[in-house]
């Protein structure tokens, strides 16, 4: 999987970072050095810094995760001295939050429930017998989001296909295009069954403030992983939803995120509650619409970005909390890969009680990728009522009401070539 890479941040370039550079060549391992001392760069060996102010951390960090984005992997963060220290901190929280490896070890080592994992290359193909694998295992690319390439595997056969198939996603032109790290591997790790949430939350001075736990009703039980419907306020027992704060506020702070919007996943079974994945950004596509905030003084619900923008420029925002009502949204699946023709039955959908939105977001003639490969939904259905039931009931009727007519490609093999016909 490459030589290894560790980010240096330093504010001097000297004798102490030639002597980390000695190490490394020692080692076999790489360094990229992060400083705000360019002008004085010693660089005995060619390695180009990485210029920063650190006075600025999280601008420094943005920079340096930029920076190495468009390049190499990162396997470890080290900062050397004081002012560096800050930015490395949020240069390393955020890269933990980008790889599903570095995330796995993280909340490993807090203590919090993870399952076996291991990193695996891709090329060449991987045999799970020599990986020490049990089943059912879940394959997934390292550093891609909203379950794209994400497959479940029962046994040797579909571990196989599985591997195939997460490289194809890897080696696509649109992946590869995203110049992401990570593309040549994948984290192979134990299933975890149970229910699944998602937790909405605000960090404020390294305080989690939950404002909503979803519900996914749906089993998400694989061989795929899109999403379906979100309900909130969840229907767990009250204990349950306490321990999944408190697993929560561990995750995040095992990560190091001490401000602003996080959006995290967890399982709960007879074990407890396992941290799948926890993301320093709010809720992705149109969900949060699924959101609204209620203050003391005004009877007026402003949404989670005016909440988010609140805490931004420290306006008040301490005192509103999620609505009364129960809320949901349906990220609407891609039932097959194709080329989406038709969209009917939009007004019938919206005129279910309790649906308050329905936006198509896929586009007419446009392809359209189911799961695996897929990462984008038709659209979101968005329902709001006095019980979460109501709500549930609401997506699902609605859901039923629309019919999307996709047309598959036909895909035509040539000797030497692959071409696809729309
Ligand atoms: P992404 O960042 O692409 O959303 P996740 O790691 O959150 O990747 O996985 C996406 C979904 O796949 C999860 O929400 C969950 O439903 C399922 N999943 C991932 N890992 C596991 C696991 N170890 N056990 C069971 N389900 C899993």
């Amino acid at each position: 999987m490459g030589v290894k890479r560790v980010l240096v941040f330093a504010g001097k370039l000297g004798y102490q970072t030639r002597s980390f550079d000695e190490a490394a060549r020692k080692l076999g391992v790489a360094l990229t050095f992060v400083t705000d001392r360019c002008h004085q760069l010693e660089d005995p060996w060619g390695d180009r810094a990485i210029p920063v102010h650190f006075e600025s951390p999280e601008a420094a960090a943005y920079t340096v995760l930029e920076a190495v984005r468009a390049g190499e992997r990162v396997d470890g963060i080290l900062a050397l001295g004081d002012r560096p220290a800050v930015a490395a901190a949020y240069a390393a929280a955020v890269e933990a939050c980008r790889n599903k490896l570095r995330m796995r070890e993280v909340f490993r080592d807090a203590g919090l429930r993870v399952p076996w994992f291991r990193g695996v290359a891709l090329r060449p193909a991987p045999e799970p017998a020599l990986l020490g694998i049990s089943y059912p295992c879940v394959l997934k690319p390292v550093s891609l989001s909203a379950s794209q390439g994400v497959v479940r595997a029962n046994d040797r056969e579909e571990f196989l296909a599985a591997a195939e198939r997460v490289q194809r996603v890897l080696e696509s032109p649109e992946v590869l295009a995203s110049r992401e790290a990570h593309l040549d591997e994948m984290i192979v790790e134990g299933y975890i069954a149970g229910k699944e949430v998602a937790v909405e939350g605000l960090l404020i001075d390294g305080t989690l403030r939950v404002l909503a736990i979803f519900d996914k009703p749906d089993p998400l039980e694989g061989p795929y992983f899109e999403e379906t419907i979100y309900v909130t306020p969840s229907r767990l027992p009250e204990a349950q939803q306490r321990e999944i704060e408190r697993c929560a506020a561990e995750a995040v702070r095992a990560l190091g995120l001490s401000q602003g919007p996080v959006h995290a996943e967890f399982r709960i079974n007879e074990d407890g509650v396992w941290p799948l994945e926890v993301a320093p950004r709010p809720i992705g596509g149109l969900c949060a619409r699924a959101l609204r905030f209620v203050g003391d003084a005004s009877d007026e619900a402003i949404g989670l970005e005016e909440l988010l923008l609140r805490q931004a420029v420290e306006m008040p925002f301490e005192n509103w909390k999620r609505e009364a009502a129960a809320s949901g949204v349906m990220m609407i699946p891609v039932p097959s890969s194709g080329v989406l023709e038709s969209v009917e039955g939009a007004e019938l959908a919206g005129a279910i009680p309790h649906i308050v939105g329905l936006e198509i977001t896929a586009r007419l003639h446009d392809y359209i990728a189911a799961w695996p490969e897929g990462s984008s939904y038709l659209g979101f259905l968005f329902a709001r009522a006095e019980a979460a039931e109501e709500v549930e009931g609401a997506l699902q009727a609605a859901h039923g009401k629309l019919r999307f007519a996709i047309r598959a490609r036909l895909a035509v093999e040539h000797p030497g070539t692959r071409r696809v016909v729309g």
